[in-house]
């Protein structure tokens, strides 16, 4: 079933989840006891993250260097897979234009469709140490936006190459989106006119970066539908369950947190825990409060503390 379908559908607030697979090496096990424990709260859906492939460098005994590249956190399409199929959850993998070709993506496009998922997430990712050479006759994304018309495209079994009799596939697309401006654009103004365009493409809702003061998302809601925006904004929420995220959220994320949250894990860092909750919990209250149909979680790799704030709402 599509995301927006689920939102129409809904006679209370519900909770989505965004994971992450696990490093390079470990085991699916550990993405399979985030998904029971989330499972408990009855989610509409779970968005799992893709990550493009990095540089590595390694400096070898004899003082040569040797460059590998690799993606750190491979399995996406998969873990869909299994969550869609052994939990019967509804999966939004993330798809991203950077570190991948127009082509690659429609494969991609092809087995999630054959693993029965509706929904994707078009995003542009970040540049990283290394960038994908694109051989001659391929194509790719530069801006989600490229991303959502190609997935448009294939709802008119419009593949990149014509293809006599071909099929449609149908996804239900969402986007990002950001109540503190995206870092790189140069105001408000112009990330708004890039979020448009993105809906205007064919996104069917959008989800929000996280953000630590509900008045900044309202603000952000204002905004758009100012701007002519009219699809559904999805809030992102995150629990603050260590004292490094003070400074790692702010870094990675380009968010800021409010001086309250701040001042109260300084002053009293092992409680770090308690407050992030007692923070979200807050906030939750206050967007269910005002009629959200949907509200997202980062639980990254903790669901603990999310499960907790959401039981505690009811
Ligand atoms: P876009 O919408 O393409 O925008 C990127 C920037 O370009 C913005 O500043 C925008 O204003 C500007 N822009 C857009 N169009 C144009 C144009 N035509 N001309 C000039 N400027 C333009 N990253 C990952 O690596 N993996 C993930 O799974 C992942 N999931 C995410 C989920 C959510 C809900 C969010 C909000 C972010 C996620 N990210 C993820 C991070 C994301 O990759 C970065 O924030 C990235 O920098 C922007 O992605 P975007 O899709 O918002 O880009």
């Amino acid at each position: 079933m599509h995301v927006t379908e689920h939102l129409d559908r809904a006679e209370r607030t519900l909770f989505s989840f965004e994971i992450i697979p696990p490093p390079r090496g470990k085991t699916v096990r550990d993405i399979i006891d985030i998904v029971e424990q989330i499972a408990h709260v009855d989610p509409p859906f779970i968005d799992v993250t893709s990550h493009m492939a990095e540089a590595v460098y390694e400096e070898l005994s004899d003082g040569s260097i040797k460059r590998r590249v690799r993606k750190k956190r491979p399995g996406t399409i998969s873990i869909c897979g299994i969550i869609q199929n052994r939990y019967g959850i509804e999966t939004v993998p993330h798809l991203l234009c950077a570190g991948f070709t127009r082509e690659e993506t429609e494969d991609a496009i092809i087995e999630l469709n054959y693993l029965g998922i509706e929904n994707v997430l078009a995003i542009r990712g970040d540049q990283s140490n290394y960038t994908k050479i694109v051989r001659d006759g391929r194509t790719r994304n530069i801006y989600a936006k490229d991303l959502v018309s190609q997935l448009v495209d294939l709802r008119e079994a419009n593949f990149l190459e014509n293809i006599a009799n071909s099929e449609a596939i149908n996804f239900c697309v969402g986007v990002g989106g950001y109540p503190e401006k995206h870092v790189e654009s140069p105001n408000f103004k112009t990330d708004l006119k890039h979020l448009k365009a993105k809906v205007e493409a064919g996104a069917d809702y959008i989800v929000t970066q996280m953000f630590f003061d509900n008045s900044v998302f309202m603000e952000y809601v204002r905004k758009c539908r100012e701007a002519g925006i009219t699809v559904p904004i999805i809030p992102g929420l995150k629990p603050i369950d260590n004292v490094r995220q003070l400074t790692t959220l702010p870094k990675h994320f380009h968010i800021s947190l409010p001086d309250d949250l701040v001042d109260e894990i300084t002053e009293s860092p092992k409680h770090v825990k308690e407050i992030g909750k007692n923070w979200t919990s807050k906030q939750l209250a206050g967007l269910m409060n005002s009629g959200m149909e949907c509200i997202h979680f980062y639980v990254m790799n903790n669901a603990a503390a999310t499960v907790e704030i959401i039981k505690g709402v009811g």
